[in-house]
């Protein structure tokens, strides 16, 4: 018998955190457990405010969820077309299970995600049923790993700064000098002195992410020139969802990828949008978890489309299971659990701008200890 457990939880920022959507600071989410003959698997769910889900929606389908049916399908394709049968949407709370099941299911086999599914041959991808398999796509190897001497896997992660005053702003900046690539919010009223005095305290390189603040496609067009000029790499969600023709035409003006975010939530997103955009930002909590992301990352690239794995506000349980999977992006945003002061366990770390993904089994929770008094599991 397996039992499937939740816990509100809400993460607490180390700082206000500033989009154009708004400034908040904490997130609300669950935590969920999955426990089968002795062993513990372990997922959230966190979904920022301007995305229907909420706790009581992701509760919801949790009830609506038999655990042991799920256990017992055990391959990853089967299990989410259950949860898809349950309800359409609803990522975050299926990403959740899929989170938890994946990180139990390496338990069970002594293996991490990624070895499960990319390199010892247990779970679908592995076997050649990936869409990249079928189109004979490639995947692409980031980051690097020192195996003689037993390192980690270790992939350089951008990190985020929100929106402030501008002194803040280029503080914050100052602060993040262990990163390759800042990732900076803007909500389209001051862009060009944010970027211009970031820029004038550093030599890194920067992303930008308007959250779907810009409105016109001619403003933005000079706007992104100046940030060009000023070395921005990558511009993220330029316009609301429903305008990509205006993302269509940055693209066609803009030297830099226009990466989609909150407009492609689904595979028939990517599909659908693939023409209007360079690359695609996929988080788990968008996907539903570890698998469907994968999934989306193959369609992503079958498209020609670059991939940017990202986060929302997560734990450490969040970045775990993404870091599993980050050898398969071009750029990673896995800073999450940094931006936190209530961190739910300790898995994947960050040093020196880059994550260390954890080889142990599953997510690669390396200490759990936070997350039994939560759930008040002994043993
Ligand atoms: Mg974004």
């Amino acid at each position: 018998m397996a039992n499937l457990l939740h816990v509100p939880y809400s993460l607490e920022l180390k700082q206000p955190f500033g989009t154009a959507h708004g400034t908040r600071t904490h997130t609300d989410g669950l935590l969920v457990a999955i426990e089968s003959e002795g062993l513990v698997g372990y997922g959230e769910a966190f979904i920022p405010p301007y995305y229907p889900e909420t706790r009581e929606t992701m509760a919801a389908f949790f009830d609506l969820t038999d655990i042991n049916v799920l256990v017992r399908l055990n391959e990853s394709e089967d299990q989410n077309s259950y949860l898809d049968s349950i309800l359409p949407e609803n990522n975050g709370a299926k990403a959740a299970i899929d989170i938890a099941l994946n990180d139990l299911r390496g338990k069970q086999l002594g293996l991490s995600v990624r070895e499960m599914y990319f390199e010892k041959g247990q779970r679908e991808w592995d076997r050649g049923q990936g869409a990249n398999k079928e189109a004979g796509g490639v995947e692409p190897e980031h980051g690097t790993r020192d195996t003689e001497h037993g390192d980690p896997q270790r992939i350089p992660t951008s990190f985020t700064i929100g929106i402030d005053n501008i002194e803040t702003m280029v503080a914050k900046a100052r602060e993040a000098t262990d990163f390759e690539t800042l990732k900076i919010k803007l909500n389209g009223e001051n862009d060009i002195a944010v970027i211009e005095a970031i820029r004038s305290v550093t030599s890194q390189n920067l992303f930008v992410d308007a959250n779907q603040g810009w409105k016109d496609v001619e403003q933005a067009v000079t706007t992104a020139e100046r940030l060009v000029e000023l070395g921005v790499g990558l511009i993220e969600q330029p316009f609301p969802v429903g305008q990509h023709k205006k993302a269509g035409s940055l693209k066609a003006s803009c030297g830099v990828p226009i990466v989609a975010d909150e407009e492609v939530q689904s595979l028939e997103d990517i599909d659908r949008l693939a023409d209007y955009y360079d690359g695609v930002n996929i988080k788990l909590m968008k996907a539903g978890g570890i698998y469907r992301a994968v999934e989306m990352i193959y369609t992503a690239r079958d498209k020609g489309l670059a991939v940017l794995l990202g986060c929302m506000t997560e734990s450490s349980i969040g970045i775990s299971a993404a870091a599993q999977i980050a050898h398969l992006a071009d750029w990673c945003d896995l800073d999450g659990n940094l931006l936190i002061k209530n961190d739910t366990c300790t898995g994947a770390r960050t040093r020196e701008g880059e994550l260390l993904v954890s080889d142990e089994p599953g997510i690669g929770i390396t200490d759990d200890t936070r997350l039994r008094e939560l759930f008040n599991i002994t043993g």
